[in-house]
C-alpha cells in the first residue's frame, strides 16, 4: 500500500512515543523530519506499560483507530515483560490491523564500524501467526502446550509480498528460511506455498535454507544473501543476527506493513537498561522515518536524511557508544540536523 504525496499539504500520520528509551529516539527523529522541511501533521497517541492501568492495555482502541485512520504511523518501542504480564503491545498491533509483512532492510550504515562490507538484504518476516499466536496452556503440572499456526492464507500472502519486494527493489533472490525437516507440516506448508508463488516470478532465483545453517552462512558470509523470507520467529531472532552483522540494533530500521496500514518502527525494543541516560542511538528510528518518507511519497526529503545520517556517522566523534563511539543521543541528533 502506498499514499500519495499531498504537495504542500501536511501528511497526516499517527505517532507512539513507545516506552524505555523509546520518547527519546522518537524525539531525535521528529528534530530531523523537521530539519528536513517535512510537514507532518502527528495524531499523538497513548501506547505502552504505563498506559496499562489506565485503558486495561498497552495498544488501546485509541491508538488503534488512530493508525486505521491515517493508515501511517512512526512507533518507538514498548517493552514486553517477560514470562507473566500483559500482552506484547506489539503483537497486539500487529494482530489487530493485520500488519503482515515486517520488513528489515539491513545493510551497511557508511562509517558504522562493523565485521562484514557489502552487506544488502532484506528481511520479511511473517508478522500475524507462527508461535506468535498466544495459544499455550498449561496441559498439566509441569507441562505447558504452545500452539503454532500456519495458514496457507498468510504463508502465501507473505511470500507474495517477498518476491514483489524482491522485484520492485531488482533483487536477484528469496530465500526461504525453515525447519520443515522437524517440523514437516507447519514449515513444510510454509515452504510449499513459497513455491507456489516462487512459480510467478521465474526471473528471481528461489532458494530454501534451513534455519540453523542460515545463521551459521549469515556470519560467515551475509553478502550472499539478498532477501530472506522467513515465518514470525525465525525472523524476529534472525533480524537481530543481521542487525549484529552491519554494526547493531542501534542502526537498522523497520516497518510492519499491511494491506491498509503501516507502521515504522525500528527493530531494537525499548532497551530499558538505557532509558533516560540519553546514550541510545537514534539512527534506527530515524532511518525508520525515512521508510515512511518513501511510503508516502517524499522520496527527496527521505534521500536527504539518509544522505545526513550517513554524513554525520562518518565522523567518529558523532557515533554513539553502541556503535564504538562517545557521542550522546543529543550530540548524534544535532550532526544530522546540522547536515540537513
Ligand atoms: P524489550 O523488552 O523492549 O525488547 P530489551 O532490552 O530486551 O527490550 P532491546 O531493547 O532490543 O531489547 O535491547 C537489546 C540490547 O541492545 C540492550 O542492551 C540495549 O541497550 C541495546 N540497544 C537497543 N537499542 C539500542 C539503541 N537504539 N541504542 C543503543 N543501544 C541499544
Amino acid at each position: 500500500m502506498s499514499t500519495a504525496s499531498h504537495g504542500d499539504e501536511a501528511h497526516q500520520a499517527t505517532l507512539i512515543r513507545g516506552d524505555g528509551i523509546g520518547p527519546e529516539v522518537t524525539e531525535a527523529a521528529l528534530q530531523v523530519l523537521e530539519a528536513a522541511g517535512v510537514r507532518m501533521a502527528w495524531d499523538e497517541v497513548e501506547a505502552g506499560a504505563e498506559v496499562v492501568q489506565k485503558y486495561g492495555s498497552p495498544m488501546p482502541d485509541r491508538a488503534l483507530d488512530s493508525i486505521r485512520r491515517h493508515r501511517v504511523a512512526l512507533k518507538g518501542p514498548i517493552g514486553t515483560p517477560v514470562g507473566g504480564g500483559f500482552r506484547s503491545a506489539n503483537v497486539s498491533l500487529r494482530q489487530s490491523l493485520d500488519l503482515f509483512a515486517s520488513v528489515r532492510p539491513v545493510q551497511n550504515v557508511p562509517g558504522v564500524p562493523c565485521r562484514y562490507e557489502g552487506v544488502d538484504l532484506v528481511v520479511v518476516r511473517e508478522n500475524t501467526e507462527g508461535l506468535y499466536s498466544g495459544l499455550e496452556h498449561r496441559v498439566a503440572p509441569g507441562i505447558v502446550e504452545s500452539l503454532k499456526i500456519v495458514t496457507e492464507h498468510a504463508s502465501l500472502r507473505i511470500a507474495r509480498y517477498a518476491f514483489e519486494l524482491a522485484q520492485r527493489e531488482g533483487r536477484p533472490e528469496v530465500c526461504a528460511v525453515h525447519k520443515a525437516n522437524i517440523l514437516k507440516l507447519s514449515d513444510g506448508l510454509f515452504l510449499e506455498c513459497a513455491q507456489r508463488v516462487a512459480r510467478d516470478f521465474p526471473d528471481i532465483r528461489y532458494t530454501e535454507i534451513i534455519i540453523d545453517n542460515c545463521a551459521m552462512q549469515l556470519v560467515k558470509d551475509p553478502t550472499r544473501f539478498s532477501v530472506l523470507l522467513l515465518e514470525n520467529l525465525y525472523g524476529d531472532i534472525l533480524s537481530d543476527l543481521c542487525a549484529g552483522l552491519v554494526g547493531g540494533l542501534g542502526v537498522v530500521p523497520g516497518a510492519n506493513i499491511g494491506e491498509g496500514c503501516a507502521v515504522f518502527e525500528a527493530v531494537h525494543g525499548s532497551a530499558p537498561d538505557i532509558a533516560g541516560k540519553r546514550v541510545a542511538n537514534p539512527t534506527a528510528v530515524i532511518l525508520s522515518s525515512v521508510m515512511m518518507l518513501r511510503h508516502l511519497g517524499e522520496q527527496d526529503a527521505a534521500d536527504a536524511i539518509e544522505t545526513a545520517v550517513h554524513a554525520a556517522l562518518v565522523e567518529p566523534e558523532n557515533r554513539t557508544r553502541d556503535i564504538g563511539g562517545h557521542a550522546d543521543l543529543d550530540g548524534i541528533t544535532r550532526a544530522i540536523v546540522e547536515r540537513l
